[in-house]
């Protein structure tokens, strides 16, 4: 794992790998791992005892055994679960207080008969490693029918039919792990399959990694547009292009702008800026002629179910149809025209 070996740079640790800040080091940019092995039955109480001193939340990694050449992910009955969270070291008498507290902690758990199985383990992480060790959970992913997302750094042997996307995001979102994104995904393949992709112009606002434009590319669009407001989403959207023989003219910023109206919008946002930027989508799609299927459409996602009739009432007050929408957990897409 990541970060493992940075423990042994640290002078005399006063906790098991944790690290002595301000001697030539200092620890800004450490982090302190506390890792526990648990039993299913106290996965709960141990991350409630885990949160009380790790402001950043508590991850927890059920084992899962992958099939089918990594495309599925099922989980192990009755394995132990392992529980992650993370302090920062910069402060070492704040931490090895929370240490300690932690361990007592989890002692008097288990007088109550509740048994976390494994000792708490403490490592130092640093921040550069920790950019590098999520990579361990992203796998090879079909999406829909063809779209397979292959993260550049696994091998990946395609079927006949299968798009392929090689992807490094990098920092930027966009993986195919979300469903927002993957409700975009399935939805521009459903476009593919209704002729909407081939050939068509696309603008994708908010790109991040570029995952989607890209997959548009490789699915046949024509013309490629990508914008978002964070210029790391851009540099990753150009190398992502790249990376996949695809050209995408990206930039730093949002809606308007310029060389539209385009065939195709693409907007994996959050409920409130789908609503602030209605007028703007609108206006990014082809009209149409007033006959059904003749302008342009947006697949729009990154919608809490709960927001989707807020969305639904922008859009249409910006004059557009909704045509279809699709949902996975509590996420919503919703497809519209320009009439
Ligand atoms: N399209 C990718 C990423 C979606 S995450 C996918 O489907 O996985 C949403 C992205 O929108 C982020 O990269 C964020 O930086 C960007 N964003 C946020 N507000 C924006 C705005 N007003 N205009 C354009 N992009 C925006």
């Amino acid at each position: 794992m990541a970060g493992q070996g940075a423990a042994g740079d640290l002078a005399e640790p006063a906790v098991d790998g944790l690290p002595v800040a301000d001697e030539g080091t200092s620890a800004a940019g450490t982090w302190l791992e506390l890792a526990i092995e648990v039993d299913s039955e106290a996965v709960e109480a141990v991350s409630e005892i885990l949160s009380r001193v790790a402001a950043g939340g508590v991850s927890v990694e059920q084992p899962f055994a992958t099939e089918q050449e990594g495309l599925a992910a099922v989980p192990i009955e009755g394995a132990p679960a392992t529980l992650r969270a993370y302090l920062p070291a910069i402060d070492r008498l704040a931490a090895e207080a929370a240490i300690g507290e932690t361990r007592t902690r989890l002692g008097h758990l288990t007088a109550f008969g509740l048994r976390p199985i494994g000792e708490l383990r403490v490592s130092a992480v640093h921040e550069e490693d920790w950019a590098e060790a999520w990579k361990e959970h992203f796998p090879v992913m079909r999406l829909g029918r063809r779209i397979v997302i292959k993260p550049t750094w696994r091998e990946y042997d395609p079927a006949v039919d299968d798009v392929v996307v090689a992807l490094d995001p990098g920092m930027a979102f966009g993986t195919g792990l979300h469903p927002t994104t993957r409700l975009c995904l399935v939805g521009l393949e459903r476009w593919h399959d209704a002729g909407l992709v081939t050939g068509a112009s696309v603008i994708d606002v908010g790109c991040g990694s570029g995952i989607l434009a890209v997959a548009a590319g490789l699915l046949g669009a024509r013309e490629l547009r990508g914008v978002d407001t964070d210029p790391i989403a851009v540099e990753a959207t150009r190398q992502n292009a790249a990376r996949n023989g695809v050209s995408i003219t990206a930039s730093a910023g949002s809606l308007p702008v310029a060389g539209g109206p385009f065939d195709l919008v693409l907007a994996n946002l959050v409920a409130s800026l789908l609503v602030a930027l209605a007028p703007e989508l609108a206006a990014a799609m082809r009209p149409g002629d007033g006959s059904p299927g003749s302008g342009g459409r947006l697949l729009a996602s990154g919608i809490f179910v709960d927001r989707e009739p807020e969305v639904v009432a922008a859009f249409e007050s910006a004059g557009l149809r909704i045509v279809g929408r699709d949902q996975e957990t509590d996420w919503v897409s919703l497809d519209a025209e320009q009439p």
